[in-house]
């Protein structure tokens, strides 16, 4: 059978529909079928769900993609949806890896508004210099390569954003974390985290590395660490540009 047809990789940003792309809303308007995680789903504007929606359990990404393809090759114009970027801890490279066997089907990406910049609105300005995203997930990348890369970027005073830093199986991940970075980093460095960003219940703190070790956060977390020269400036966690200003100007 010949594969054909186009499939939209679409990101839908935090949640919210105002938090999506016109291009992403467009590209879900053009689609005859919807396909993701249940959940992803679940947070589809109103108006989308009369369409044909599709998942698979969580887990089943590779049959979930490969069902792309198949609609796909039925003539319908299918929309693959992930939260924040697909391109980001997403189902984009899979999609292309797929895409191998089904060359005749195109493959468009519509980016999205990832956690690290939608997380970082909530806090003020964490990421506003070199940073570095790191997902404490080692479900796919083992665990000596998550460490490495904690301390590569401590060690390079980046800011980091962590992705994934906890689930059900991994309750002690992020404290295993904030060790490896305190070897490199002081323990009062400014840090902040925001929970179920663009959706209900959003709710952000901001503390020290020492503080963010006895923290617990759920895994609709991202987690933020400033670098050498971020502060606290009226409640919200800021790395500087380098500026200088003068103070007192008014
Ligand atoms: N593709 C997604 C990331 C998926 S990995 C993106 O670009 O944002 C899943 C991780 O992303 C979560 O563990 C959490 O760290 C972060 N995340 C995704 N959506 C979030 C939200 N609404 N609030 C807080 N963190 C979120």
């Amino acid at each position: 059978m010949q594969m054909a047809g186009r499939i939209y990789i679409v990101g839908m940003g935090p949640g919210r529909e105002e938090m999506m792309t016109g291009e992403a809303l467009y590209a879900l308007e053009q689609a005859d079928v919807i396909i993701g995680y249940t959940v992803y789903l679940n947070l589809l504007p109103e108006r989308f769900r009369d369409k044909e929606l599709l998942s698979t359990p969580m887990r089943m990404e590779e049959e979930r993609c490969r069902m792309c393809f198949t609609e796909a090759g039925k003539g319908k114009r299918v929309a693959l949806v992930c939260s924040g970027d697909a391109g980001i801890y997403g189902m984009a490279s899979l999609m292309y890896e797929i895409g191998r066997e089904y060359s005749q089907t195109e493959l468009v990406m519509i980016p999205g508004i990832t956690a690290a910049s939608s997380g970082a609105a909530v806090l003020g300005a964490p990421v506003n210099h070199d940073f570095c995203v790191i997902s404490l997930s080692d479900l796919l990348t083992p665990w000596g390569k998550i460490e490495q890369r904690l301390k590569a970027a401590a060690e390079g005073d980046f800011a980091i954003v962590l992705y994934n830093p906890s689930s059900h199986k991994r309750k002690d991940y992020l404290r295993r974390a904030c060790d490896i970075l305190l070897a490199a980093v002081e323990e009062e460095r400014v840090c902040g985290y925001v929970e179920n960003i663009g959706r209900e219940g959003t709710k952000a703190e901001v503390c020290t590395l020492r503080e963010l070790r006895n923290r617990e956060v759920n895994m609709f977390t991202t987690v933020f660490i400033g670098n050498s020269g971020s502060e606290i400036i009226n409640g919200k966690l800021i790395t500087k540009r380098g500026y200088q200003i003068e103070r007192d100007h008014r």
